[in-house]
């Protein structure tokens, strides 16, 4: 069994709601990885770094305009007292509909800096000046706008935090999940064998892990190919990977599907035509 980083990845989020925040890190592997220590997530009260006595976090916008903006000197305070109390994060990043879109990538990319700050706007959004003095990077979780960045600062601490080891039980789920290798993943199954009158696919019951490995690299194939053809392009397939590909085009091709549905077929024998295993 892989031992677990010793070194435990640390996320602070700068929130005006910092219950919102909580409640989201309460569950979950992600819950359980903050309260046993391997991650060390920590909520900061922006109302806590206001100089004023009603704790003034937002202004009206210079040249007017409808709605308010989330002041600079709150969120600039909160970050000088996240780096001596907490040390400096490796990347600050304001949560933007406006920054660079979310990915796996980005995310395998942010649990390399080991320490992140995230910068939850509200209102109209924040002023530039904090993107200006303080932020390592701009993010957007997907091309729509929320109303702040509590949800999206939760995506991104479940999306790097699942990549640290000992955050998920198994790290062989984490690598094969969807992305992980540039593929989606394949489907699961789990018990009852039968329910419906839809049957788990025959070759998943057999107890042949070679033919299971290689049903389940098929439809992980056939389904990146369905659905997602663009990240095939940027895949690194081996030799054989690269052969399955071939076959389920020229599937597709012959108007037999991309073997997606084919192989999804419930109680599909394991060599039935179209599911490429007779011709392995
Ligand atoms: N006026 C801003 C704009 O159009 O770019 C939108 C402000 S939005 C109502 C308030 C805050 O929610 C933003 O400052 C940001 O922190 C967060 N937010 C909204 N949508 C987001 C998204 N898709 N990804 C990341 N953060 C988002």
């Amino acid at each position: 069994m892989r031992e677990p980083d010793v070194s435990a990845m640390k996320f602070d989020i700068i929130t005006i709601f910092p219950r919102m925040v909580e409640a989201g890190l309460a569950e979950g592997v992600v819950g359980r990885a903050a309260a046993s220590g391997v991650l060390d997530v920590a909520v900061h009260d922006l109302r806590a770094y206001t100089g004023d006595r009603h704790r003034t976090v937002d202004d009206v916008p210079y040249g007017g305009g409808p709605g308010m903006v989330m002041k600079v000197e709150p969120v600039v305070r909160a970050l000088a007292s996240i780096r001596s109390r907490r040390g400096a994060p490796g990347a600050v990043v304001l949560l933007s509909p406006q920054g660079r879109v979310f990915s796996q990538h980005e995310a395998e990319r942010l649990r390399t800096a080991g320490h992140v700050a995230l910068i939850c706007g509200r209102y109209e959004g924040v002023d530039e000046r904090v993107r200006e003095l303080v932020t390592t990077d701009e993010i957007s979780i997907g091309d729509y706008v929320l109303s702040g960045g509590e949800l999206p600062a939760l995506v991104i601490v479940d999306a790097v935090g699942r990549l640290v080891p000992g955050v998920v039980g198994d790290a062989g789920s984490v690598e094969e999940d969807s992305f992980s290798r540039g593929l989606l993943d394949h489907p699961h199954y789990t018990r009852p064998a039968t329910f419906a009158g839809h049957d788990v696919p025959a070759v998943l019951l057999s107890g042949h892990h070679a033919e299971v490995r290689r049903w389940r690299q098929r439809q992980a194939l056939a389904r990146t190919l369905a659905r997602r053809p663009d990240l095939l392009e940027r895949a690194s397939l081996d030799e054989d990977e690269r052969r399955m590909v071939a076959d389920l085009e020229r599937d597709a091709a012959r108007g037999e599907g991309a073997g997606e549905e084919q192989d999804d077929r419930v109680g599909e024998p394991t060599g039935a035509k179209g599911t490429g295993h007779g011709r392995d």
